[in-house]
């Protein structure tokens, strides 16, 4: 798939600049496996990559000039049909064109503080960067809580990086496209989309401490097991999310404060019961630091399930997460409880919630003799709930940032 992938795109790029690319990358979108909402609290999480990629054809430029285009925009961000670059559009119709001089945080509402962030925050930590002409096509559905954002981050990143000979690892990509959307786009993410993105392996998980980014690669092939991976999106886009999230993050602060913390990572889970009686009666703080320090035990158990070959058996973890997420940290929405409610009537494994919440995307791990009965029934739940039709696709562990040609 990816070589006509690249073909396309290089295509599309040479129809809007006038000559081919130096090069085509990609990088994919992501499901948190287990681990939600603990990076901001320095623990653990585990995500892995999506087949579902952002690609890039770049071109350096010498003139200090940043020109960008993507071919999701125009018509619909999140038109997966659209990522072969045939949005009817031709021509150079649609490309933005900065100088790199002038790149300043927050300047920029729009899709283009992605890639022009990455610029920016490339040039403000040293590296040369004097221009690019860059086309970008995305099959990661944006706003799905599936990370479109950090794909298109990195796969700029990875691209400027092998063009300009920056000799940067993953990891360190990962640290600079987070600057660049904390401070160029301004939202106040953690370091797990932009690692997944960069450093995820095909058939496996990643085991990512957000606190020294020390990593390990975790065997997840399900096909091999005779199981299944669901992505559910349920299409609710997630529209107050950003303020509830600030106040979770606000209250996990607190919650650190209180115990005379760093983080809560620092809260181990034999402590739980005697840090949560030191909370007293404050009972948001309470379940928040409850979720948090019991979500970082579901990874480990998790991790070591995976690890010694026992892979069914994190069905369960998957659902207690989110019961914790929907009861304790109260991010889960009806339409992601009904997607969780109905696999699991259904013989799911286990399900559960994914992202930052309040929409977005859950995932079910399923036997694979179950998929069909179980996908129909999540379709029929929610028409008879009258909300709209959610997309439900196979989430195979995948490959993470690489170059295509
Ligand atoms: P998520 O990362 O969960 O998909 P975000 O709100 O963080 O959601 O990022 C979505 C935004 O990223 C979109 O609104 C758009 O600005 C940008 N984006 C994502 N994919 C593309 C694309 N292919 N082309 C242009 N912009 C994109
Ligand atoms: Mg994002």
């Amino acid at each position: 798939m990816s070589e006509a992938v690249a073909q396309a795109v290089a295509e599309r790029f040479t129809r809007l600049y006038g000559a081919g690319p130096e090069g085509v990358w990609a990088a994919p979108g992501r499901v948190n496996l287990i681990g939600e909402h603990t990076d901001y609290n320095d623990g653990f999480v585990m995500p892995f990559a999506l087949p579902h990629t952002a690609v890039a054809a770049v071109s350096r430029r010498t003139d200090g000039l940043l020109r960008l285009h993507s071919a999701n925009i125009g018509d619909d961000v999140d038109d997966v049909d659209d990522a072969d670059g045939a949005d009817g559009a031709d021509g150079a119709g649609g490309v933005t064109e900065l100088r790199v001089a002038d790149l300043a945080p927050e300047t920029d509402r729009g899709w283009t503080a992605y890639p022009a962030g990455v610029v920016w925050a490339l040039r403000e930590a040293g590296h040369e960067v004097t221009g690019a002409d860059i086309h970008l096509a995305s099959t990661v559905p944006a706003g799905a809580g599936l990370s479109s954002s950090a794909a298109l981050e990195v796969v700029v990143a990875l691209a400027l990086n092998d063009l300009y000979g920056l000799g940067l690892r993953g990891w360190q990509l990962a640290r600079l496209c987070q600057r660049a959307e904390n401070v160029y786009v301004g939202a106040p993410v953690g370091i797990m989309d932009q690692t997944a993105a960069a450093c995820c392996e095909a058939g496996h998980a990643l085991f990512l401490d957000t606190r020294d980014l020390s990593q390990r690669q975790i065997p997840f092939d399900l096909a091999a097991e005779g199981m299944r991976l669901l992505v559910v999106d349920t299409q609710v886009k997630h529209a107050h999310s950003e303020g509830e999230y600030g106040k979770r993050r606000a209250g996990c602060e607190k919650g650190a404060a209180l115990l005379g913390v760093d983080a809560l990572r620092d809260v181990p889970y034999d402590g739980l019961e005697a840090a949560l009686e030191r909370l007293g009666d404050d009972e948001e703080v309470r379940r928040l630091v409850r979720h948090v320090v019991t979500e970082d035990e579901r990874v480990e158990r998790v991790v070591s399930l995976l690890e010694s070959g026992r892979t069914r058996e994190i069905g369960p973890v998957l659902t207690e997460g989110h019961v914790s997420l929907r009861d304790d940290f109260r991010i889960s929405c009806p339409e992601l409880d009904l997607v969780v409610d109905t696999a699991l009537a259904e013989g799911a494994l286990g399900a559960r919630m994914t992202g930052g919440g309040f929409g977005g995307s859950a995932i079910v791990l399923a036997r694979a003799a179950d998929v069909e009965t179980l996908t129909k029934a999540v379709q029929e739940a929610f028409a008879r709930a009258g909300f709209t039709a959610p997309r439900v696709f196979e989430a195979v562990p995948s490959a993470g940032a690489r170059r295509l040609v």
